[in-house]
């Protein structure tokens, strides 16, 4: 196939011009990035088995009525997605603190919080994805009041059903972080209206998944905090949720897939 044009090169993934006019080729890397990029490495397999986990969870979540941007995986480390004009706002929820809530209230990790609580981060690798407030969002315009109700309703969503998923599979979900994004809608009268919908990807990267057993880590903050067996991690939330026949190749050319439409 020929190489199709670069949109855009973010920490851990590449966006492709797509074949059709409103789409992309989303390519996920081996790349892995923590604190704003000052720690690096290459995680062998690392991009195939989010292709995997977040196509995953993309069809789960449309199966739900939940509006994805995904399309259709196209290989090991692509897919194609609908083009969006991403809302600059990351978006994350939290059931247990974790992570920056833990040390910004000064709560021990792992402490159950008294309901799910969502937070926004202005998107800005420069200045650390900085917290802001919903005033924030409506003063400079970030996103309007209607987009961010529907973000929250969306994500308290999202929250629901992946804590019964991951559940399912012995799996606590700590917290994750997702990205919405606008697309073209031609209406009935032929005007173009803004629907938003879930982008980028929902993997390891984005998530904390604890073991419901142990707390053992399956997630980037094994990376993040040098605990080692990252991979093997990711493919085991993977074997768990049955997308991967066994745990015992993480090695992305040997990936052992259920379905073998590569
Ligand atoms: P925290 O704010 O505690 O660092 O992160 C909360 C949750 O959002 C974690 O699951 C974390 O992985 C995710 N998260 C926060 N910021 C980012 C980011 O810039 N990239 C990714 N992939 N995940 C993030």
């Amino acid at each position: 196939m020929s190489r199709r044009k670069q949109i855009y090169e973010g920490k851990a993934k590449i966006l492709y011009e797509g074949p059709e006019p409103g789409t992309l080729v989303q390519y996920f890397k081996d790349d892995a990035t923590a604190f704003n990029a000052q720690k690096k490495a290459i995680l062998d397999g690392k991009g195939v088995l989010n292709n995997r986990i977040s196509e995953f969870v993309m069809l789960r979540l449309e199966e739900i009525g939940i509006p994805t941007h995904f399309i259709k995986r196209l290989n090991m480390r692509e897919q194609l997605i609908k083009k969006v004009e991403i809302i600059p706002l990351e978006v994350i929820c939290r059931n247990v603190a974790a992570g920056t809530m833990a040390k910004r209230l000064g709560l021990e990790e792992g402490t159950k919080l008294p309901r799910s609580v969502v937070e926004f981060c202005l998107k800005r690798d420069d200045l650390g994805d900085p917290l802001v407030a919903e005033e924030h969002i409506h003063a400079f315009g970030w996103a309007t009041h209607a987009e961010v109700d529907e973000m929250i309703t969306m994500t308290l969503r999202v929250n629901d059903y992946l804590r019964g998923m991951f559940g399912g599979v012995g799996i606590n979900l700590i917290d994750f972080k997702i990205e919405f994004g606008r697309l073209d809608v031609t209406m009935e009268n032929g005007s173009v209206a803004h629907q938003v919908i879930l982008a980028d990807e929902i993997s390891p990267d984005s998530c904390r998944l604890w073991d419901r057993d142990t707390d053992r880590k399956l997630d980037k903050d094994r990376f993040r905090r040098d605990m080692g067996e990252v991979t093997e991690a990711y493919t085991e939330v993977a074997t768990r949720l049955g997308i991967l026949k066994e745990a015992n190749n993480v090695h992305a050319p040997n990936l052992s897939v259920v379905s073998n439409d590569d």
